[in-house]
C-alpha cells in the first residue's frame, strides 16, 4: 500500500493548489465523488517512481457548527484513511487561533504530521515560518504551492520519512499472476462475486490480516493459470450489509486499479449506469487498464428491463463498448460468472501484447493504403512507421510528417484498424504521433 497523505488546514491556505500541483503528473488519477465521498478529493502522485496517494479536504475552520461541522466530519474521515497528515498554514497571514485548534485536533490522531508553511513567495521565509514553530511540530517545510517552490524537496523528505513502513511493497506483488480488481459502487455485488469465485477456485494462500486501509491480495488458480484477486470490498472482514458504505473506499479502489492488470467493473442492472459508476469507470479508463464490464443482478429481470439496460449501456458508454467486453451476470446464482475468466485472460493477453516494429509498420502501411490520410493545405500527411510505446494500455507511436494535422476521425480509423488486425480486446489502444525523420 502506498502512503496516503491527507491535506488538512483552514480554507484558503492553499490545499487544493498543492493538491493540483502534486497530481498534475501524466499518470495521476483524480477522483471527485460528489454524493459518495462528499467533498473529499482523491488523487495519486508520483515522485521519481515512488507513488503516494493524496486526499484533499475542504478545510477546517476550527469551529464546528453548520457547514463547518460537515467539513470537519469529512476531514476526520480523510484523516482516518491517511497514513500521514500534511498540515497547511498560511505563511503570509501568520498563525491564527484556528490553526492552533486544528493543531490540537490532529495531534490527538497520533498520525505523523508534517507542517507546511505555504505562500512563502515574496516574503522572508524564515521570518514567516518562525511563529509556527510554536505549534510544536518538528517537521516543518516552507513552500509556495502556487510557484512549486520547495514542493519537490518536501515530498522527497516526507516520503523518506514514511519510507521504511512502505518499502518492500513491490516485491510481494510480482509473482507472475494476472491481477484482477473488481471495482464498483457499494452494493453492486462485489463481495458476492468474489466469494463465489473464491468458493469455486482453489485459494492458494490466504492469511493476510486486513487493516481498514489495505486492499487484500488473494491468489488463486484456475485451469493452470494463476490469478490474484485484489479485494477492495473487504469481503473477508465484513460483518453486515450495513457496513457497505463505510467500507467502500476510493483510496482502495484507486490503489487496486493501479495494481491490477485487468479491472472488472461491476454495475447493478437495476440502476443501469449512475454518475458514480461513470466516475469509477473514468478512473479505470484514465489509468488505461484493461477493462471488462460486468452487469450484475441480471437474474429476475423482465425482458423489457433487460432491453432497457442494454440500450442504456450503448447510450452512456459508447467509447467503452468499442473495446471492453460486457457480460450480464448473476453473482448470486453464478450465471455467466464462469465467462469472466476467459475474458480476463483475453484482456490481459491483449493489454500485455508485444508487437515488433516491422509488423506494426506493415499494418500501418496497409491501413494507409486502404484509406489515405487527408490533405491539409494541399499537402499530404505522411505516416512512415510505427512502434510500440508500451503495454496496458497498448500504446502505438506513429512517426511521420505533418502529424499534427491528423484529424481525430483518422486516428479513430487507425485505432480500429490496429485493434482489428491485432485482435485486441479489452485494452485501449492509444495512438501518439511523432513528427520528424
Ligand atoms: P484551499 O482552500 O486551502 O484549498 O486553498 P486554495 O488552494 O484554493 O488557495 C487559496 C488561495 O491562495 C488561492 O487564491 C491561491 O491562488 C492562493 N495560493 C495558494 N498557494 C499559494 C502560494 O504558494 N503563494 C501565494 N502567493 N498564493 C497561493
Ligand atoms: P458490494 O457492496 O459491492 O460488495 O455488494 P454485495 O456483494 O454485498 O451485494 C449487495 C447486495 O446485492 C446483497 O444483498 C447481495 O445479496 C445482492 N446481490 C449481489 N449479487 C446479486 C445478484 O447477482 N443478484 C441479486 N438479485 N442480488 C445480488
Amino acid at each position: 500500500m502506498k502512503p496516503v497523505l491527507a491535506l488538512i488546514g483552514r480554507p484558503n491556505v492553499g490545499k487544493s493548489t498543492l493538491f493540483n500541483r502534486l497530481t498534475r503528473s501524466r499518470d495521476a488519477l483524480v477522483a471527485d465523488f460528489p454524493g459518495l465521498t462528499r467533498d473529499r478529493k482523491y488523487g495519486t502522485g508520483d515522485h521519481h517512481g515512488r507513488g503516494y496517494m493524496l486526499i484533499d479536504t475542504g478545510g477546517l475552520s476550527g469551529e464546528e457548527t453548520g457547514i463547518d461541522e460537515y467539513m470537519a466530519k469529512q476531514t476526520r474521515a480523510a484523516i482516518a484513511e491517511s497514513s500521514a497528515i500534511l498540515f497547511l498554514v498560511d505563511g503570509r497571514q501568520g498563525l491564527t487561533a484556528a490553526d492552533e485548534q486544528i493543531a490540537r485536533d490532529i495531534r490527538q490522531t497520533g498520525k505523523p504530521v508534517f507542517l507546511l508553511v505555504n505562500k512563502i513567495d515574496g516574503v522572508d521565509a524564515d521570518q514567516a515560518s518562525a511563529e509556527f514553530y510554536a505549534l510544536g511540530f518538528t517537521e516543518v517545510f516552507m513552500i509556495a504551492a502556487s510557484q512549486g517552490r520547495g514542493v519537490t524537496s518536501m515530498i522527497d523528505d516526507i516520503l523518506d520519512h514514511l519510507g521504511a513502513e512502505f518499502e518492500d511493497e513491490e516485491e510481494q506483488e510480482d509473482d507472475g499472476s494476472i491481477k484482477i480488481a473488481f471495482i464498483g459502487r457499494p452494493n453492486v455485488g462485489k463481495s458476492t462475486l468474489i466469494n463465489r469465485i473464491l468458493g469455486e477456485e482453489r485459494v492458494i494462500a490466504f492469511d493476510q490480516p486486513g487493516t481498514t486501509r489495505d486492499s487484500i491480495f488473494i491468489p488463486f488458480e484456475r485451469d493452470g493459470l494463476r490469478y490474484t484477486l485484489i479485494d477492495t470490498a473487504g469481503v473477508r472482514r465484513r460483518r453486515s450489509v450495513d457496513e457497505a458504505i463505510e467500507k467502500f473506499s476510493i483510496i482502495k479502489t484507486l490503489d487496486a486499479i493501479q495494481r491490477a492488470h485487468v479491472v472488472v467493473m461491476l454495475v447493478d442492472a437495476h440502476d443501469a449506469i449512475t454518475d458514480q459508476d461513470a466516475h469509477l469507470l473514468g478512473l479505470a479508463l484514465e489509468a488505461g487498464r484493461a477493462l471488462i464490464i460486468a452487469v450484475n443482478k441480471w437474474d429476475g429481470l423482465e425482458s423489457d428491463e433487460r432491453d432497457w439496460i442494454k440500450q442504456q449501456l450503448e447510450v452512456k458508454l459508447p467509447f467503452v463498448l468499442d473495446f471492453a467486453e460486457v457480460f450480464f451476470i448473476s453473482a448470486l446464482h453464478g450465471s455467466n460468472v464462469g465467462l469472466l475468466y476467459a475474458a480476463v485472460k483475453r484482456a490481459y493477453d491483449s493489454a500485455m501484447l508485444k508487437v515488433a516494429t516491422s509488423r506494426l509498420t506493415r499494418i500501418l502501411e496497409m491501413a494507409v493504403q486502404q484509406h489515405q490520410p487527408p490533405l491539409t493545405r494541399g499537402q499530404r500527411i505522411k505516416l512512415r512507421y510505427a512502434h510500440q510505446g508500451g503495454s496496458n494500455p497498448f500504446r502505438l507511436i506513429i512517426h511521420g510528417n505533418r502529424t499534427e494535422y491528423v484529424p481525430d476521425s483518422y486516428t479513430r480509423y487507425l485505432t480500429n484498424y490496429f485493434r482489428q488486425t491485432l485482435k485486441l480486446t479489452g485494452t485501449q489502444v492509444r495512438v501518439e504521433y511523432k513528427t520528424g525523420e
